[in-house]
């Protein structure tokens, strides 16, 4: 397993004080707050192609950088970030060629049960009210999504006026990102 790989490694990190290097604390220096997918060539390519270090943002990643509600967990950390953790400032940052693109539903469904989820269990959230299509269908184009995260969180009822919202959109090859929207 790659958790015993990690963990090895880990032992050596402590050991040799390799964390010295990344002391800081847990008030973030740049004041930003970042809102993007949990895409693994972003794991380091979206921190070295905006220049973050650590302890310069606040985190926050699901599938595809996706807010559509305003009281998900996503939108309550944003909040914590601002009132608890001083930022000043939110970026969401879609990507191109992202996994949430138009989502098949249907075969998503199918590889569940493939993978060992019992039909009926599927059918029985299905008639309890769980909209599989409201809950993975992801998104068209990445911009239009990226402008609705946006939105909600600029349209939030606790967003305080003082926080600037941006939308942007990171190529996961060349680490490039587009501006699509800017908070004034
Ligand atoms: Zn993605």
């Amino acid at each position: 397993m790659h958790l015993d790989d990690m963990l090895d490694y880990n032992k050596k990190f402590v050991e040799g004080k390799e964390y010295e290097k990344y002391a800081t604390n847990s008030i973030p220096n740049k004041k930003m707050v970042i809102f993007t997918c949990m895409e693994s060539r972003l794991v380091e390519l979206l921190h070295r192609a905006l220049n973050i270090q650590n302890g310069d943002v606040k985190m926050v990643k699901n599938a595809g950088a996706i807010i559509r509600k305003p009281f998900d967990s996503i939108m309550k950390s944003i909040l914590v970030a601002i009132y608890s953790l001083k930022a000043e400032e939110v970026t969401v940052i879609g990507h191109y060629d992202c996994g949430m693109s138009k989502v098949d539903t249907k075969a998503l469904t199918e590889t569940m049960i493939e993978k060992g989820i019992p039909r009926e269990t599927i059918q029985t959230l299905q008639h309890g009210g769980i909209d599989f299509d409201d809950e993975f269908h992801g998104f068209e184009t990445v911009e239009e999504s990226v402008i609705q995260s946006v939105n909600v969180i600029r349209n939030h009822p606790l967003l305080p006026p003082y926080v600037k919202v941006h939308g942007m959109v990171i190529d996961p090859g060349t680490g490039k990102v587009d501006v699509i929207t800017r908070g004034e």
